[in-house]
């Protein structure tokens, strides 16, 4: 049976990793965790609607934080309290903005099953499965007529989703799923809400002969990512794509595929070098295996750095110049040179505003001090050099931050 979540996995990063997938090889999920937790926040919301939603919110919190959730069936251990209650903040931050508010209508979690012919079916013979976070009436009004439809809505906990997302593979899956099992709707209305911002982005399918042709190919489409996930190799595996998707794929620490395309038994060879593909390749496996690693230390290196041979990986200090707050004003003075600076400052404050907006940083102010005080090297005059100094302590202070990286011992 193939799930729309499934079937995304496959689309970001190859078909191996629906291998393991399957075989429930562990991976880092904390950071899906507070989508998880506002998912489940807004599910008892639209299914208690009557309720108090900060004190259904504060019980589900509980409910995952003590027991976890179980997801088919599966228990999950339970949640990191922060990830819980971050979670629990973004549904009601949403719900406390909305202002159409929940429907007691809607249905939350509604699981949607289909067969090979796309016929609705019980979820043990489905071919093709999703859940539906919200599913309910909708109504098209205009002056010439109401008309009632099918909505399908989609909670996102991503500050990134936008109107992109009513085209992915996963909302037509779920579009192609409530029209299979809602034949006679006279149209369908795709929404994604982005519960950060609280936008929500929507769209009518309407289904007259242009309607049914985009689900056409919808299910054409959906039906050719199916068959790559039914693909295996004559080893019963799927096939692996190790490189540039293993970027951001949850077993790039684990799968074997990507660490065999790693150059572990490099030969020196200078073909090995000179070929820039396979170089690419390399680069793009190493580069996806740092970031997994980097999200574990950066965790791990909190309090203080690990201690590794002949050196340390965690965080270090770094003492940065930033800009002061006085240095908007600074840099005017410098530039402008106005004979009147009290007047000049009452007449331009919307270009003081716009400096202060611009959020300069040393670069840029480095780079300011050189077109007013040019020169390089020796052959600077020494009193620009002087005056570009000067700017730069007007306008620039020490500050000391955290960098996460590797430090060689000294
Ligand atoms: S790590 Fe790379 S090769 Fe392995 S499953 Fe993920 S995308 Fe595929």
């Amino acid at each position: 049976m193939h799930r729309s979540t499934t079937l995304n996995l496959l689309l970001r990063t190859c078909p191996a990793a629906l291998d393991m997938y399957d075989a429930h090889v562990p991976y880092d999920r904390e950071v899906y965790q507070y989508g998880v937790a506002a998912h489940a926040v807004m599910e008892a919301i639209v299914k208690q609607p009557d309720h108090d939603p900060a004190e259904l919110a504060e019980s589900v919190v509980r409910e995952l934080v003590t027991n976890g959730r179980s997801f088919y069936g599966h228990a999950e251990p339970p949640m990191d309290v922060h990830a819980a209650t971050d979670g629990r903040d973004v549904a009601l931050g949403w719900l406390a903005r909305d202002f159409d508010g929940i429907d007691p209508r809607w249905q939350a979690e509604t699981m949607l099953s289909v067969d090979r012919n796309w016929n609705p079916c019980e979820h043990r013979n489905a071919w093709l499965h999703a859940i539906i976070d919200v599913t309910g009436p909708c109504t098209y009004e205009d002056e010439e007529m109401a008309v009632e439809g099918v909505l399908h809505r989609d909670w996102k906990g991503s500050w990134v989703t936008s109107a992109d997302d009513l085209h992915t593979l996963q909302l037509k899956i779920q579009t192609c799923l409530v029209a299979a099992n809602n034949p006679d709707a006279a149209f369908i209305r795709r929404q994604v809400t982005n519960l950060r911002t609280g936008q929500t982005f929507s769209e009518d399918l309407w289904m007259d002969d242009e309607g049914r042709e985009t689900l056409a190919q919808w299910r054409r489409d959906i039906a050719h990512v199916c068959a790559q996930a039914e693909a295996v190799g004559p080893d019963g595996r799927r096939v692996a794509r190790p490189g540039p998707r293993c970027g951001g794929c949850p077993y790039v620490l684990t799968c074997s595929d990507a660490t065999q395309g790693l150059p572990m038994g490099w030969t020196c060879d200078r073909d090995e070098y000179t070929d820039i593909v396979q170089l690419a390749r390399y680069y793009a496996i190493i580069d996806a295996m740092r970031t997994e690693m980097a999200k574990t230390l950066r965790h791990a290196t909190k309090e203080a750095p690990i201690i590794v041979d002949g050196g340390e990986v965690g965080y270090q200090a770094r003492v940065t110049r930033v800009a002061t707050d006085d240095a908007p004003e600074a840099l005017a003075l410098a530039w402008f040179k106005p004979d009147n600076w009290s007047q000049w400052q009452r007449e331009n404050e919307e270009t003081l505003g716009l400096l202060a907006a611009a959020k300069l940083g040393a670069g840029q102010i480095k780079a300011i001090g050189m077109v007013l005080f040019p020169g390089r090297g020796d052959s600077a005059i020494a009193e620009f050099k002087e005056m570009r100094a000067d700017l730069e302590d007007a306008t620039l202070t020490e500050k000391t931050g955290a960098v996460f990286g590797v430090t060689k011992g000294k």
